[in-house]
């Protein structure tokens, strides 16, 4: 199984990753939404819709629960497959499933902040922007025991004032999407495979929610696909922290030296992605 086989390489980039933040600003390795690639920034990145990467790893992201039922029904297939995925919950959904937010945390799954009641942030006074993020941030520390850092704004709507108030005074880094198969849109499990698999790259932040049965029933199928084109699954914050600088002049594979085997099909995600401008989220 190749999952088996790869599965150590993406752990032990995960552990120098770690290893390389210490002494390296976050901004110098990672995408900042399309901008402070690596220049003379020591600014921290503090936005991210795909992440500069080696590997082949991906993070998987399921929006606006948690869902009574179809949450757990994920997390079932997750835990079957040993995939770690990133849960953005909506705080109303939280208090009402404190306990499936708790499961999915002790399962090892990341837990981020996506408002309490999903509004336009874009649109939202400073107050009410704050408003929300903590009182879910409220709810997902009392369900977990352990404070959020990743805030996806429903949508992707956001201000870049409001991306730098919110990561200076509240700690938060911005996560939105380089992949969105419109899973919401009800487009039937096929195609949100499709879509997925059509789009994603090495350090792709795969949008979809967990909210619509048509994507749950979707992810047995395109796991596996994904699995079979050498992809790992990993949480946003362990994929920011495996960032790679970006190169100025792509090596052509066969000279690189750095391309596991298995994963030449692959090509490398680009260094800049831009926003999603999408109702997606
Ligand atoms: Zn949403």
């Amino acid at each position: 199984m190749p999952s088996a086989r790869f599965l150590p390489v993406c752990l032990a980039i995960v552990v120098s990753g770690l290893n390389i933040e210490a002494q390296t600003p976050p901004g110098r390795q990672a995408n900042a939404n399309g901008r402070g690639n690596g220049t003379a920034s020591e600014q921290p990145a503090i936005a991210f819709s795909a992440v500069h990467i080696d590997e082949p790893c991906i993070a998987m992201t399921f929006d606006d629960g948690p869902s009574a039922t179809l949450t757990p029904r994920l997390l079932d297939l997750l835990a079957a497959r040993h995939i770690k995925a990133t849960f953005f919950v909506i705080g109303e959904n939280v208090a009402e499933h404190p306990e499936i937010v708790a499961r999915a945390a002790r399962e090892g799954h990341e837990i981020g902040n996506h408002s309490w009641s999903h509004p336009n942030f874009a649109k939202l006074s400073d107050d009410a922007v704050r408003r929300q993020i903590l009182r879910t941030d409220e709810a997902i520390t009392a369900a977990t025991g352990k404070h959020p850092t990743l805030l996806r704004p429903p949508y992707g709507a956001i201000t870049a004032r409001q991306k730098r108030w919110i990561h200076d005074q509240l700690g938060y880094q911005i996560i939105l999407w380089d992949v969105d198969p419109y899973d919401w849109k009800n487009p039937g499990p096929a195609t949100v495979r499709e879509r997925i698999l059509r789009e994603t790259r090495p350090g792709s932040i795969v949008l979809s929610h967990d909210i619509h049965a048509g994507t749950i029933e979707a992810m047995p199928s395109t796991f596996n696909a994904l699995e079979a084109k050498g992809f790992k699954f990993v949480t946003v914050s362990e994929l920011i922290r495996m960032a790679t600088p970006p190169k100025a002049r792509p090596a052509p594979a066969s000279q690189s030296g750095a391309v596991l085997p298995g994963a030449g099909s692959i090509s490398p995600a680009p260094s800049a992605t831009p926003a999603p401008a999408s109702p997606s989220g």
